[in-house]
């Protein structure tokens, strides 16, 4: 209830103009439902039903001025009165219904993009241990969970509790008026029937749960589906992907049954509860010789009463199933960066050198288990550094540091003299061209990939950097050139022409410092040979980390660092490293040549 109550103040006042209509319409249909068609069936029916003998109604013994009407007029104010009320209830109805609507999306649009927001800002460790499916089901579904009962609830739980007072004060102003006081026996019921709302309320809350982390699990078995199709169907794993898929959907489905069943328990048991006050009521009313439009008038207002009750409940285990969603969005909203940006940040000059300081450096990504350990190196601005050593040395670490990917657990990591930890991300990042293994291109164009390099490149140097790294080349065979659309991660291009792509926009950003990620690792003998001198010209008059999988890689590199078991314990060119480093020697040979 804290939790639920904490997210709507957050997200739910900032749209009070939509609240307080929402409030508004759903008080006006309360009140007509609640008290008008009750007080409607007393009062307007026994006056369409006066024969002129007998004992006068009670609207015309109420207001005498009725009786200077003729019969006729009387009779159409009377049945105008009907629709009137029902139409004034379907408006507000309507009008309500809209307002919900509109104040839901609002509240769902903030939460997202509050989440989303959120999510830029977390660790990149925490999203890779994450699983993807799971973290579009918290930004989609579970957001779209708590969006419904914000919307919902705010209303219902506002609406029918009030629906519910003005039924029982219908209720108890007409059992006063007609003398049967004893009826009250029938609100006996109300007791019983508010047990249910209450015992199944924890049930619904685990279930939900269970549930939303379900779906985030059926999520992620599509998403891993989707993106390793060429695996599943070279392994011909289709089967045990569809027994994943099949095992997944079918828990979600037994947790929301059972969901669903508890959620839905509490209207069979206010139904039957109803119906026995009613039969109380009608039994009591035959023994008090009550009339037919006091017996009907008081059944509606019993039945009201009961109805907003049971809607009260229902948006009550509403905000017990989403429970559920609050405690998975909590824990992203909850996860702090401790990757923060400075309180007074060093600026940066507008184009910075290149010095590169690793001092003293140790990092673990687990506690306990370093990395990479307590590791010093200068490098100087300009110079084309290679990263050689076994698989899992820590030389993608060491370059991720750089940018502040991750955070030295010691030592410090500096650029220009300047601690990382002391400048914005944002600015620190804006120095910095990154090239991985994997091509990451978004969907949009051609040359709109290449402009994500830098804000507001003008068309020529989009042109200059795509002919410097042989776009151009392969352009021609595109539909509509630069201009052609490419799919999500860039299909429609082969793997050299998308890490084309990608070294275009580098060479857009024009930053002083390069990292080169194994950046032509995935690519065949040929279309490497061919990007390789794309590559070299890239890394001209910039500070260039080449961590290399193949030395080939290497030929124009001043300098190398040897990486074994996260320290460095090679340092210098080709020549000296092969006579004096064992391991460099090693893995050299292994390859063959440079
Ligand atoms: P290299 O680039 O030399 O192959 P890495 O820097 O990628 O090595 O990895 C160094 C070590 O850190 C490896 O033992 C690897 O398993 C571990 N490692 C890499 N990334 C992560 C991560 N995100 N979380 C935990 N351990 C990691």
């Amino acid at each position: 209830m804290k939790r639920i109550l904490q997210f709507a103040r957050r997200f739910l006042l900032p749209h009070y103009t939509w609240l307080l209509a929402s409030l508004l319409t759903g008080l006006i249909t309360a009140a007509v439902s609640g008290l008008g068609v009750p007080l409607m069936v007393k009062y307007v029916f026994p006056v369409v039903f006066y024969s002129g003998s007998g004992e006068e109604p009670l609207l015309l013994q109420h207001v005498p001025a009725l009786k200077e009407l003729s019969a006729t007029t009387i009779l159409i104010l009377a049945c105008a009165s009907m629709p009137l009320v029902f139409a004034i209830r379907g408006v507000a109805m309507w009008g309500n219904h809209v307002v919900v609507n509109i104040l839901g999306l609002r509240i769902l649009e903030g939460l997202r993009k509050t989440v989303f927001h959120h999510v830029q800002e977390l660790p990149i460790a925490y999203l890779e241990r994450r699983s993807k499916g799971d973290m579009v089901s918290r930004i989609v579904a579970d957001t779209g969970n708590v969006q419904n009962v914000l919307s919902h609830v705010a209303n219902d739980l506002v609406k029918q509790p009030i629906t519910c007072i003005c039924a029982f004060s219908a209720f108890f102003y007409l059992l006063f008026s007609s003398g049967s006081v004893e009826m009250v026996l029938a609100l006996l019921f109300i007791a019983l029937a508010a047990w249910p709302i209450i015992s199944f309320g924890k049930k619904i809350s685990a279930r939900s749960k269970q549930a939303q982390a379900e779906l985030g699990e059926l999520n992620t078995v599509v998403q891993q589906n989707l993106e390793t199709q060429r695996e599943v169907r070279a392994y011909a794993l289709e089967e045990r992907e569809i027994e994943d898929f099949k095992s997944s959907s079918a828990s979600y489905k037994r947790n929301i049954i059972k969901l669903v069943k508890y959620q839905r328990l509490i209207v069979p048991i206010m139904e039957t509860c109803t119906g026995l006050a009613l039969a109380v009521v009608l039994v009591m009313g035959h023994y008090s010789g009550m009339g037919l439009e006091d017996f009907m008038a008081l059944a509606l207002a019993l039945f009201f009463t009961f109805d907003s009750m049971k809607r009260a409940g229902l948006a009550f285990n509403r905000m017990n199933e989403a429970q559920g969603a609050l405690v998975r969005l909590e824990e992203v909203l909850n996860e702090q960066n401790p990757i923060a940006d400075p309180a007074s940040p060093v600026a940066l000059p507008a184009r910075v050198r290149g010095d590169i300081d690793f001092k003293n450096v140790t990092f673990e990504y687990e506690p306990g288990k370093p990395v990479l350990k307590e590791v010093n190196v200068h490098i100087p601005a300009g110079q084309i550094v290679g990263l050689v050593g076994p698989s899992g040395a820590g030389k993608t670490t060491f370059a991720s540091l750089i940018p502040r990917f991750y955070e030295a657990s010691a030592g410090s990591v500096c650029v220009d003299g300047i601690d990382v930890r002391d400048v914005m991300r944002h600015d620190l990042r804006e120095h910095l061209a990154i090239v991985g293994q994997q091509a990451l291109l978004f969907t949009g164009t051609i040359k709109e990939n290449i402009a994500l390099g830098r804000q507001g490149a003008t068309d020529e140097q989009i042109a200059t950097a795509a002919s410097a790294a042989k776009v151009s080349a392969f352009l021609e065979n595109q539909p509509r050139g630069i201009d052609t659309q490419l799919g999500q991660g860039g299909s429609g291009l082969s793997g050299g022409q998308r890490q084309r792509v990608a070294i275009a926009r580098a060479f857009v950003k024009d930053a002083p410092i390069l990292i080169l990620d194994e950046a032509t690792a995935s690519l065949d003998a040929e279309s490497e040979k061919e990007i390789q001198q794309e590559l070299d010209s890239l890394a001209q008059g910039r500070t260039t980390l080449i961590v290399a999988h193949r030395f080939s890689t290497l030929r124009n590199a001043h300098r190398i660092l040897v990486f074994d078991h996260g320290r460095i314990v090679g340092d210098g060119p080709h020549e000296e490293l092969y006579a004096c480093c064992p391991l460099y020697k090693e893995l050299f040979d292994r390859q063959g040549a440079v």
